[in-house]
């Protein structure tokens, strides 16, 4: 016996039981199969549960890799960029406040430096109209 999810020319669906797929096949062609709701002989295999489900799943597993990699790629530019960052700019540490608040008023050489300041040193420092930019990781990190 297998029990077939079916559908008729109105939208509605109902359950109905064959002995085979070929005694739904011939009885639906005698328009044999009748839907319980609207009395039509017009009726469709609808679509099972279990091969939605399938779909969804594996569905989901791609959108998944998808984002690992877009990731992988984003960590790669980042690595790059903080290579990039270390390279050309002079490691001030704790001074960063001192040195950017120097170098603005024109008391040191101009030069591209990077440091750690505290969120209200970060404040301060735009405050006063010095531009400075938070790198998107901790100089923790590199200990
Ligand atoms: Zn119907």
């Amino acid at each position: 016996m297998i029990l077939y999810d079916l559908k008729c020319e109105n939208g509605h669906t109902f359950e109905a039981w064959f002995a085979s797929s070929e005694q739904y096949d011939r009885q639906n062609k005698r328009k044999l199969i009748c839907c319980p709701i609207c009395d039509s002989n017009k009726i469709k295999k609808a679509l099972m549960a279990p091969n939605l489900k399938g779909t969804k799943k594996s569905r989901k597993s791609y959108d998944e890799k998808m984002v690992q990699d877009k990731n992988k790629k984003f960590n790669k530019k980042l690595k790059e960029f903080k290579k990039f960052i270390e390279s050309n700019t002079e490691d001030v540490g704790k001074n960063f406040t001192e040195e950017a608040k120097k170098i603005y008023y024109g008391e040191k050489k101009s030069r591209p430096i990077r440091g750690e300041t505290t969120k209200e040193q970060a404040e301060e420092l735009i405050e006063e109209g010095i531009p400075i930019a938070k790198l998107p990781w901790s100089s923790r990190e590199d200990a």
